[in-house]
Parts: C-alpha cells; structure tokens; sequence
C-alpha cells in the first residue's frame, strides 16, 4: 500500500498559516487588505494585547452575501482572480486566496457580513471549522474578529515578543496602510485607548503629520512627474531631517506598500551627497503604473515586486528627487549637469553647497592661485633650495637615470614607512576648484580635500571637548517638542529612566508628544535637537544608548555642519593654517566618515609618470 496521503483542509491550511500569518500585524495586514479591496471608505480596527487577544476589523465595503461568507474561508477561494491571465494584471491588493482560510485555521474567529440588501449572516469558526451559523443584521460591509491567535498553534506562540513589540509591528501596518489610502478613513484602538485615526479626505500630507508629527510634515517637499509607463506622486523630507532607520521610506505601487531595491536605490541617488552616510531620508512615495509592468506574486507577503522597465523608472524617481530640491531651494539653473560629467569631477559637497543655498563661489571670479605671503615665500623658497640641492647631490637621479630593481624596492619601502609616520608639513601652492587644497614639500606633492580635512579636525576638537559627560544640565528657553508614534511614545516611557540616566527628562504632552525643557551641559550648541534625536533613535534601534557612541555622533555631525564645503576660497594663510591642523590631528587621513583626505603623489611616482625614471 502506498504511503502517500493527501492532506486534510485544515492541516493544509494550518501549514499555509505558518507563511502567511506570522503574528498578529500579518493578519491585520491581510484582514484591512481585503476591507480595502472590497472598496471601503471607513475602516475601524481594535486590538486588544497587540492583537494576540483580539483583532477585530469593520469596515463598510461591498459585503459578502451567504454564499461567498462561506466559501471565503476554503483556500484558494478568491474573487480577485479567475484565470491565468490575471495574474498578469492583479489591481487588488489580494489575489491568492489563502488569507482567510489561513487565519481561521489558527484562531477563533467570528465573521459578519451583508451585501446591504437583506440580512446579513454571522458564521463562527474554529481552527478553521464553522462551527456557528445564524443571521445577522443588514449593515452594508464586513466585520471580522480574530480571538486568541495561534490558540492551537502554541509554537508559534511561543515566538511572540513583547506586547510593545506586536504592537510596534501592527503600527507599521497601519502606518503604511494609511499613507497608502489616505482616501479612506483608518481608526485604531489598542486596549480600549485610541492609537490614531485618520480623516479619509485623500490629503496625503496630513496623514504624514498625523504619523511622524508636525515637525517632519512642515519639512516635506510635493513631488509629482510623469513618463508614459509611471507616475509619480509624494512628499520627500528635506534632507536637514532624516533617520537612521529605513523604516521611514515608503514606496507604495498601484495602492500596494511595497519593499523594492530599484526604488530604494532611485530615493538614495536622489538624494545622494544630501544626506549624511548611513542616514534615510523620509519620504513617502505612490508610483502608479499598469499592472502587467508589476509582478506583484514573488513575496509570500506580497510585500516584494518585481518590475520590468526598471531602469527608466529607478531615472524617473532619481531625477525627480533631485529637481524637486534644487526647485525647492530656489537654486540658479546648476550649469553642469552631474551625470554627464565624468564622476571623479564630482565634488559631492557641491551639490551640497546648492542646497544650503550659499552662493556657490565661481573660481574665476576669484584667483585661484594667491600670492604667497612673504613667510609662505620663504619656506617655498627654501623647500625648492632643498629640492635643488637633492638634485645636486645625487647626480644619478637626473634624468633618466637607471634604477635598479632593488633601488625601487628600497624606496618603496622607505616611502611606505614615511607614510605611516606623521605627515611631514606641507607648503601650500594653491586651491584647484575652491575644494582641494594642492601643496608640496620635498616628498612630493599632496591633494587635499579641504572639507574633509576641516571635518576631521573639527571631529576630533569637539571629540575632545564633549569629553566625559557631567551632570549638569542646561536649561533651554523654549521647550523643544517630540512627536512620537503610539509605539515609540510607549517605548519612550518603558526607557524613562535611562534617558533620565543621561540628563533627558521627557514630559508628556497631549498625545504621544513630549517636551524636554533642559539637556545636559555637554550636548554642542545649536545641535541639541539632533543629539537628541540620535539618542531616540538609538534607543528604538538597540533599547539602549550608549553614550560614547553618541558624543561620536555628536562629534561627527558637528563637524559636517561646521566645516567649510567645496567651492569655498581659501586664501594662503588659511590653507596652511589648515595643513597645519591636519597634521596634528590623530588620524590625519581620513574623514570622520572615512572618505580619504589626502592624496600623495610622491617625487618618485612623478619621475616614473613623466618616464624620468624608468
Ligand atoms: P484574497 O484576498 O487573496 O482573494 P482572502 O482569503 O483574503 O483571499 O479572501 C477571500 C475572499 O473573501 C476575497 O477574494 C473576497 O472576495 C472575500 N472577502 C474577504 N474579506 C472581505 C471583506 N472585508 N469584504 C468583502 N469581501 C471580502
Ligand atoms: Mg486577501
């Protein structure tokens, strides 16, 4: 006899559970997918323990009669896709048909439902069976309620986290689901205390208030462009705020929030050079486009899409970041235009510049080269009479000469040991562009970046300087306000104390907002609200903070902020006085953000470049 059995429905669908329902923000993912498919306009949603109590979902979309009440919970039971055919062109936010089945299969769940024309019906199911069927009222639209999740699935149970955790993660869902419809009316309770609720007018920008507060809603920048294939509509933050975390970049395709490398990677390019490293900006972006462009079926989640024109649509969200900013900050019409130029050309503190809206300094306005001042005139002279006495001395480097194999290795060697050293001092001879620095001393000749030069030093004096921190604490004039998610407000009192630990005492303020009326002494001047920031953020990244890393941080950003950019004329004295702090730096070489300072072209490296030696 053979071996092979099929499996029954409901085994089959507690194992399909396991994919789609993996907590309890998959299923009220799943549950406000189907209330929006189904065309509502108003959506209520109560949880009770993050929803592993209770999920209960109404909504006032088109119903179900009897007939499809019921078949909705086998799998693969749909209304959104009949053939093959429409797989290639899903406009609904379901399609597969396995959400039901799977949600029942591991809960209590009760279904309400009516079309609006006669009585409604009420089934009750468990695990996955009907176990109750009468009628129900006649109210146009759905009401759904999941009780004790994963009631028979204690495995599954097990790996749930804390209530905040659970909720942080259905807060996302809503999150996303709102900034997705903002035509639609969202409203959520948790254990009977309002957590948000939306207004269901299609106004994209109130929604992004109500999620990440005034504060951020007041910095967004509209964005809206068009080619034949997509379209392009959203607010994208100005990059003087952004995030450590990449939670705060939504793309939603065809109604559809979604995670997709190409757009992720079109947002940093728009914003390229604008943000520092590591950072994400906020954004929140709808591109509309025809389904059969979006394979919408490679995720169990759906959350994951795959694209065919790709490339043109990763331009067109490039592109139309990066004009929505120079619109935005009223820049001249930019001359040259980045992606024809050869990369290297590039400073990426120009565009910066732009956006601080400083006058970019035109080098020809300006002398590049400036008369060295008589001390400078001394030293050059005396660095060249060195460099003529070398010469002199050692006839057979001139031109031309012979070098041995084992020569060549020696100086390497030497040179390599030099460069481990300190830098020796280096003469200025001019500024090229208004970024580089170009100096000389009987080594060779050296490039250097002056803005990352600046940045280092500054880095390091103010590492220095926020030095160990004291208790003291500076009384600001004007509070400062937070606004927080629900979740984040819950997160900020769970840590109340630690952040009192380090000098931040967080007073409530309506709901989910905060001020802080002090900081400590140590926090930088005219960077209190970003450390403050940095040090939120750390806490919902890590729940901890650690406070040497944020005087880095600290340090870091001030140091970004504080330095001069491209573009910015230096005269003599400036550039050595520069040089000079560069050399005493600790770590002369790079920036704090590890791109290299310095670049050294060694006499010898000449000599072989001109074939003076061979
Ligand atoms: P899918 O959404 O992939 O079709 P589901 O299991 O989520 O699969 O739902 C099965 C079917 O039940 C849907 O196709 C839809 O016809 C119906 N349905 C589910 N939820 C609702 C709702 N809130 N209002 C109206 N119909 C619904
Ligand atoms: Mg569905």
């Amino acid at each position: 006899m053979g071996v092979i059995q099929l499996m029954p429905d409901h085994l089959a669908n507690k194992i399909a559970a396991g994919e789609v329902v993996e907590r309890p923000a998959s299923v009220v993912k799943e549950l406000l997918e189907n209330s929006i498919d189904a065309g509502s306009r108003s959506i209520t949603i109560e949880l009770q323990e993050a929803g592993l109590q209770r999920i209960r979902i109404v909504d006032n979309g088109r119903g179900m009669d009897e007939e499809d009440a019921v078949l909705s919970f086998s799998r693969h039971a749909t209304s959104k896709i009949k053939g093959e055919e429409d797989l290639f062109h899903v406009r609904t936010l379901g399609f597969r048909g396995e959400a039901l089945a799977s949600i029942a299969a591991v809960s209590r769940l009760t279904l309400k439902t009516s079309p609006g024309e006669t009585a409604g019906i009420k089934l009750e199911l468990e695990g996955g069976k009907i176990i109750n069927r009468e009628k129900s009222d006649a109210r146009k639209g759905t009401e759904i309620i999941v009780d004790e999740l994963f009631y028979n699935t204690p495995a599954r149970l097990k790996y749930m986290k804390t209530i905040n955790t659970e909720l942080g993660h259905i807060t996302d869902v809503l999150n996303r689901m709102a900034l997705a419809h903002p035509e639609i009316q969202f409203s959520c309770k948790h254990n009977d205390k309002e957590l948000f609720r939306t207004n269901g007018r299609g106004d994209l920008l109130q929604v992004i208030a109500k999620i990440y507060g005034m504060n951020v809603a007041r910095k967004m920048v509209p964005v809206e462009a068009e080619s034949i294939d997509f379209t392009i509509k959203g607010y994208i933050a100005k990059p003087e705020i952004y995030r450590a975390s990449r939670n705060y970049t939504s793309t939603i395709v065809n109604g559809r929030y979604v995670r997709s490398m190409v757009l992720n990677k079109a947002i940093h390019q728009g914003y390229h050079t604008l943000l520092p490293i590591g950072k994400s900006p906020i954004v929140v972006l709808n591109v509309e486009m025809d389904p059969i462009l979006v394979d919408v079926n490679v995720h169990p989640a759906k959350l994951e899409v795959r694209f065919s024109k790709e490339k043109e649509l990763f331009s067109l969200l490039a592109d139309t970041i990066q004009t929505a900013f120079r619109k935005e900050m009223l820049i001249p019409q930019v001359k040259d235009e980045p992606s024809k130029k050869p990369e290297k050309l590039i400073s990426s503190q120009e565009t910066f510049d732009f956006y601080e809206s400083k006058p970019a300094v035109k080098c020809e306005e300006r002398p590049v080269v400036q008369e060295p001042t008589d001390y400078y005139k001394e030293k050059q002279s005396e660095i060249l009479e060195s460099i003529q006495q070398d010469v002199i001395s050692q006839p057979e480097s001139e031109i031309h000469r012979e070098t041995s194999y084992e020569d060549e290795h020696v100086k390497r060697e030497a040179l390599q040991e030099k460069e481990k050293q300190r830098v020796p001092v280096m003469y200025p001879i001019g500024q090229l562009h208004g970024t580089y620095i170009l100096a000389q001393n009987e080594e060779g000749m050296y490039i250097v970046d002056q803005h990352a030069a600046q940045e280092r030093i500054k880095y390091e004096f103010f590492r220095d300087r926020i030095g160990e921190v004291e208790h003291e604490v500076q009384e600001l004039l004007v509070p400062m306000t937070f606004d927080f998610q629900y979740h984040e407000a819950l997160k900020i009192e769970e840590h109340k104390e630690e952040l009192e630990r380090v000098g931040l005492f967080f007073e409530a303020f309506g709901d989910n907002s905060y001020i802080i009326r002090s900081h400590p002494q140590w926090f930088p001047q005219g960077f209190e609200e970003e450390v403050i920031q940095e040090m939120i953020e750390q806490l919902f990244e890590n729940e901890r903070i650690d406070l040497k890393k944020l005087r880095e941080e600290a340090a870091i950003l001030m140091s970004c902020k504080r330095s001069i950019k491209a573009n910015h004329y230096l005269n003599n004295d400036d550039m050595f006085k520069l040089l000079e702090d560069l050399r005493k730096s600790t770590d002369p070489f790079t920036c704090p953000h590890g791109r290299p300072i310095i670049v050294f072209f060694s006499e010898y490296e000449m000599e072989k470049m001109f074939k003076r030696v061979m």
